[in-house]
């Protein structure tokens, strides 16, 4: 095949079909032959359009969650990579430029140059194949690039990105040890692989709050490992949260609830002294009033966001998928193919309802 077929966002709410020529490789640089695509909340977001004042911009091919077999590749960057043509691999979503402040310092999940797949180059940069909603997608030269096993399930396997977040959010950046008490706002795909993550790290207590549409996400949240749910619906979080605690509160919320603020103002109140908050939820780009500023500061209480996952955590999560991804099977809801594409961040977003919970939700180009 000389030509790669992707589905290009060519506004909000709007997938074309288009072809694109495949690339030559050069030394330094290869093609993958896309696999599957894993879906995030960060796609719905981007089909309604409300990342226009961020990112590549439209036309785009979206897709920042990508695995595949790599297809051609050049021999430096075979070298540097450490792979070879057919091999598996899962490509980090930035590509960091090696030279700005924040990749010099080693986070390079900051890189100031805003290159990577599926949110950043529109179809306009050449080689226009810069996202994973496509047969083939183009590898950067300087992409991260991180070896698979060969025997794990395809929807398994594309789960590696967002189990990445929930690495780094809840274990690197969240500090979720053993003994901790966590509160995770959010039962969808991340906020379930951070109760996955926060089992495995040794938390003593791991609540989960949702709401009454969530109940199928409760019920698979308690068979990863959470000590108590909570419907939001039916009762105040943070009175429960005290009571589960007996008055003790959490050493680190994690909110990924996504559009609403109420989280946010309710995991300040659910932690406790010198303890972190970990934002990881966008919020459709609302700002928030009311926030305690006197208790954060009086109770020294640690507000951070957080974007993307990293190099370790990637590694980390590519091992847990391998010793114990059996458990994480039932995360896997829906699998679309390319031609479906529209239907798949519906699906994601809950506009359409098959009756069976959206969790974790993949396209395959096939
Ligand atoms: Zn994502
Ligand atoms: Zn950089």
């Amino acid at each position: 095949m000389t030509k790669a077929l992707a589905a290009v966002l060519e506004a909000p709410k709007n997938f074309q079909f288009r072809e694109f020529n495949i690339p030559e490789v050069a030394e330094d640089d290869a093609v993958l032959r896309v696999e599957a695509c894993g879906l995030c909340g960060t796609d719905y977001d981007q089909w309604l359009g409300h990342l226009k004042d961020w990112g590549g911009g439209m036309p785009i091919i979206p897709g920042h969650e990508v695995m595949g077999f790599i297809e051609r590749i050049g021999p430096k960057a075979s070298k540097l990579w450490n792979v070879k043509e057919g091999d598996r691999v899962a490509i980090e979503p930035i590509i960091p430029c090696g030279h700005c402040e924040d990749c010099v310092r080693g986070a390079y999940t900051r890189c100031h140059a805003d290159l990577g797949y599926g949110l950043y180059q529109n179809t306009k940069v050449a080689p226009s194949l810069w996202g994973g909603y496509a047969t083939h997608t183009y590898l950067h030269p300087r992409t991260m690039v991180h070896k698979l096993p060969s025997s794990i399930p395809t929807d398994l396997m594309t789960l590696v990105n967002p189990l990445s977040n929930a690495i780094r959010w809840v274990y690197e950046i969240g500090k979720v040890g053993m003994g901790s008490t966590v509160v995770i706002e959010g039962p969808g795909q991340r906020g379930l692989l951070a109760v996955a993550t926060a089992k495995k790290a040794g938390a003593a207590n791991i609540i989960v709050t949702g709401t009454g549409a969530d109940t199928g996400r409760l019920a698979l949240a308690a068979n990863l490992g959470a000590t108590a749910t909570i419907n939001v619906d039916e009762e105040n979080p943070v009175q429960r949260v005290i009571k589960l605690t007996d008055g003790q509160l959490a050493d680190v919320v994690l909110d990924v609830s996504s559009g609403t603020m109420a989280p946010v103002l309710q995991a300040i109140d659910m932690v406790k002294r010198g303890g972190r908050v970990v934002l990881a939820g966008l919020k459709g780009q609302n700002k928030l009033n009311g926030l305690p500023i006197d208790k954060l500061v009086l109770s020294e209480i640690e507000l951070v966001g957080v974007l993307s996952a990293g190099w370790q955590s990637t590694e980390m999560a590519i091992n847990m998928i391998r010793e114990e991804g059996a458990a994480l099977q039932a995360l896997c809801s829906h699998s679309f193919a390319l031609a479906q594409v529209t239907d798949a961040v519906r699906t994601l977003g809950r506009e359409i309802v098959d009756g069976h919970d959206a969790v974790h939700v993949t396209l395959t180009p096939s």
